[in-house]
């Protein structure tokens, strides 16, 4: 086990290793050297951002989708789901109930839905920039044109998160219909940094035919691409949907990859997601506790929430009453964690400027 510890030292040094040692410690179960990296992890977080947990609202404000991701509840194909948008207006006054509570950052979530056009899309950010211009915007809308990414980001949005899903291309394509193209994904990240986006990536931990050498190059990935936020959280299946029997993924494992990522990316901002709330009540300490640094509540209008099910059994990070944010504060607190009210840019992004500290284009996951 020493050795392994010794790994752990040794990608909290380099911030890399190499395929066999990141495949070593991948398969490690091992309660002391897991302490070890989880402490390390820890260490890192705080080294960057102290003991502050950064609390994002979550929007999910349309279920309507075009794409047939297997995985996903809220596929087209999936005629028992049960569909719904928000109008604009409904937006905004989730967004403001939000700001009155605390939240200075909205995250926009919703399936790919022809309906928002560039033009709806731009006029609901600029409204939520114009009503609290202290408030970050985030999307997470998915696959568009880079124009479109171009006309949101100048109308005011902050950050995007789009996951890779997967780095392997083979199993991006089991996963995905004859449509989708991890090509066109990769295009779309390295869009989105181009343009000058604080950009988020991640995939499922455990998703069908996920293999220990494609987590590897899902680490990989993110060590190259940087994102500036990393949004990781176990497979659950959902029953509508052709990808239903496969087994979820784990707690353990998404709580070590946590902790990998946090080395490997000291700056990054890592939620503790949903998806791991789901699997476990304390979910969101344990992910804390392995080097995440946010939690995104759910704002969105409660029979909304049900409907919005991309895997069965969600749980919900409750953040629409005072009452449970407050609940989260003490949970937060009780692991020696502090919820804070501040927008939470990534360290390159100082004051929350969408500064370009980058160069435009500098990073292109396709080409590095
Ligand atoms: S994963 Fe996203 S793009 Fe794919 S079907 Fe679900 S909502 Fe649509």
């Amino acid at each position: 086990m020493a050795a392994l510890k010794r790994l752990v030292d040794r990608l909290a040094a380099e911030r890399c290793l190499p395929d066999a040692d990141m495949l070593a410690l991948l398969a490690c179960g091992d309660g002391e050297v897991l302490s070890h990296l989880f402490a390390r992890a820890r260490a890192a977080r705080e080294a960057v951002y102290g003991r502050d947990v950064y609390i994002r609202g979550l929007i999910e404000f349309t279920n309507f989708c075009k794409n047939d991701c297997l995985y996903c509840g809220i596929r087209r194909s999936n005629a028992r789901a049960c569909r719904y948008r928000l109008t604009e207006e409904e937006i905004l006054l989730c967004a403001e109930a939000g700001y009155r509570m605390g939240f200075r950052t909205v995250v926009l979530q919703g399936g790919e839905d022809p309906w928002f056009t560039d033009e709806r899309l731009c006029r609901i950010v600029r409204a939520l920039k114009a009503a609290r211009p202290d408030r970050a915007v985030t999307l997470s809308v998915g696959e568009r044109s880079r124009e479109s990414y171009q006309k949101l980001f100048d109308a005011g949005a902050d950050r995007y998160l789009l996951r890779h899903e997967t780095a392997t291309k083979a199993h991006y394509e089991a996963l995905h219909p004859p449509g989708l193209s991890f090509d066109r994904r990769m295009q779309c990240l390295a869009d989105l940094r181009a343009i000058g986006y604080q950009v988020g990536c991640g995939f499922m931990v455990g998703s069908p035919w996920q293999t220990p050498a494609d987590i590897a190059r899902d680490l990989a990935f993110i060590r190259r691409f940087e994102p500036e936020m990393v949004g990781i959280g176990p497979f659950i299946p959902h029953r509508d949907t052709p990808l239903g029997a496969f087994p979820a993924g784990t707690v353990e494992m998404t709580c070590k990859l946590l902790a990998i990522i946090r080395l490997l990316l000291p700056n990054a901002l890592l939620p503790a997601t949903t998806a791991l709330a789901t699997l476990d009540p304390r979910g969101c300490e344990k992910g804390m506790l392995a080097g995440a640094n946010v939690v995104m509540p759910n704002l969105s209008p409660p029979d909304a929430r049900e409907k919005y099910a991309l895997y069965e059994g969600k749980a919900s990070a409750a953040g629409e009453t005072a009452d449970a944010l407050s609940d989260l504060k003490k949970r937060m607190e009780n692991i020696g964690y502090r919820v804070t009210i501040a927008r939470g840019d990534h360290r390159s992004f100082p004051d929350g400027e969408a500064a370009l500290t980058r160069k435009k284009g500098e990073h292109d996951p396709c080409t590095t």
